[in-house]
Formats: structure tokens, sequence, C-alpha cells
């Protein structure tokens, strides 16, 4: 904790992986797993530990840490995952009859917006009483009807259903053509100024990131930073790795089974439109990423 923390310049010059590091070495919670801060441990294994909340809300309040660090849940490894949570009902029950109380309340905050307020993901378990002076978790009717959240779902539903092919592996990520880069580009100001002024730290993102990698799949990222430093992105035929395709001026896909790049040629000679929303739905999901 003594070591000088980054200036603000620093920080943002940092790669991703930089930054969880950073995240972990400040983890307040990883130091206690490390034995470095003292703690009042009530369970612990290969995989996780339990320990009192120093602030607790009733008496006996314990959180169960998976051991290796993660921000959120969706950040712990599937098998850590499992492990914490086949856990949770005995550790739940055996909070229950060492106090004893009634019940308990198992929360989680995931994610700061959702109420989370520590850097490392926790489950609280809260021992509960009928006089214990605690409100329930309140989930106020807010009078929204169930409708309401169809348009939304109608508009999501074809991206979400492609997230899920192409996990799956059934469908392969098509790689954008120059064009729909050079749009994401015009309309992502930060994205572009993370090229020009960083192409270190996109490289490194790409490397996490599946999506970056498929947008700049085949591009010179140092090439396209001093392109972008000096011209438009829609200049962006010389930026490729490797040679560009002669016809058509669009990027191999990658990935693609013999079916899907011959409906790829076919594609060609589809209306604009057609092209129009994939860009979008790549644009979307760059704007995402960046705007945290
Ligand atoms: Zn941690």
């Amino acid at each position: 904790m003594s070591e000088t923390q980054p200036t603000e310049e620093e920080l943002k010059n940092m790669s991703p992986e930089e930054l969880a590091e950073l995240q972990k070495k400040n983890c307040v919670f990883c130091r206690i797993i490390k034995g470095e801060v003292p703690t009042h441990k009530v369970y612990e294994d290969s995989t996780m530990i339990g320990i009192l909340d120093i602030y607790p809300s009733t008496k006996g309040h314990v959180i169960l840490l998976p051991k290796e660090h993660a921000p959120i849940m969706p950040l712990i490894p599937p098998d850590v995952f499992k492990h914490l949570f086949s856990k949770i009902k005995y550790l739940a029950k055996g909070v229950k009859d060492a106090l004893p109380s009634e019940r308990s309340t198992i929360f989680i905050a995931n994610g700061g917006v959702a109420g989370q307020q520590s850097p490392h993901f926790l489950v609280h378990v809260v021992p509960r009483n009928s006089d214990d002076g605690l409100t329930n978790f309140d989930v106020p009717k807010k009078g929204i009807s169930q409708e309401d959240i169809f348009p939304t779902l109608k508009m999501n539903l074809t991206k979400m259903m492609q997230s899920h092919l192409q996990r799956e592996g059934k469908i392969a990520i098509q790689t954008p053509s120059k064009d729909q880069l050079a749009e994401v580009l015009d309309q992502n100001q930060q994205l572009r100024d993370m090229i020009i002024n960083n192409p270190d730290q996109v490289k490194a993102a790409m490397e996490t990131n599946p999506q970056l990698k498929v947008l700049f799949n085949g591009i010179d990222i140092d090439k396209l930073s001093v392109k972008l430093k000096t011209g438009h992105s829609s200049e962006l035929e010389q930026v490729s790795a490797e040679p560009a395709p002669t016809e058509g001026g669009e990027a191999s896909p990658v990935d693609n089974k013999e079916e899907e790049t011959k409906e790829e040629s076919k594609k060609e000679e589809k209306p604009k439109q057609d092209k129009k929303e994939d860009h979008h739905s790549l644009l979307d999901k760059v704007t995402h990423m960046f705007s945290k």
C-alpha cells in the first residue's frame, strides 16, 4: 500500500491487463486472502474463504469470496463459480446453526451500479431473525407493463442470437470490410484517438477482446495509427498486414466454412443496406466497449 500509485496520465496509458493487475494489487480482499490483513476466518478451502464482515448488518454476517481475484461475477472462472455456489447452502446452514438464527439473506451485488462496494466479488450471508430490525431487500413495483420490454427485446434478439451462435461456434464471426472499419473509426472518436495516441494499448486490448480482434483482423495497427494521424480513415487500403484482396476491396472472412465463404461472395452483389446492418451491430459493440 505504501508503494506510489500511478498518476492519472499513467493510468490512461495502461493496458487492460495492467489495470487488472493494479486493481488486484490494491484489493484489500486479496491481501486478506494472502494473510497480509488480519481477519476472522470462518471457512477456508483451496478455492474460497468465508470471513466475518467488518461492518456486519447483523451478528454473524459472513462474506464468501473466491480466492482468485475477480471483480464481478461474469469474470469468475466456471469451476470456481460452481464450487463457490455449491458451498453457499452449507455455509448458510452453518451460520444459522452457530448463532443460532432463523434464516438468512443471501445477497450479491453484481457491479457498482447494483450496489457492489468491494473491488473483489463476494457473496453476503446475513443471518436473519424476525426482530433484527433490518428491512427486507426492496423490489418496488414501478408500474411497468410487461409489454414495455418487447420493443427492446425485439431490437436485441438478432444480436443476442448472433452472439450466442458465435459463442457456440455455429456461425463464424464476420470480419468487417475496410469501408465498415472506416465508418466505425469515423463514428468512434475515442477508439480513433486511442489508435493514434496509443497503438500498443489497442494491440494489447485485441489480445483479450475477440470483437476488437475481429474488427482489426489483418490490419497493421501501427500503420493504421500513422495513417489516421496524417489522413482520413477511408484510405485504409494500405494498412493491411497481409496483401490486400484484389477484388471488391473486401477483407477475407476468417474461419468461414466453405458454404459461408460462397455466401459471402454472393453478398457482394447485395444492396449496401445489408452491410450497414452488420456494421451497426459492430459499431454498437465497439462503442459500448469504449464508453465505460
Ligand atoms: Zn481481490
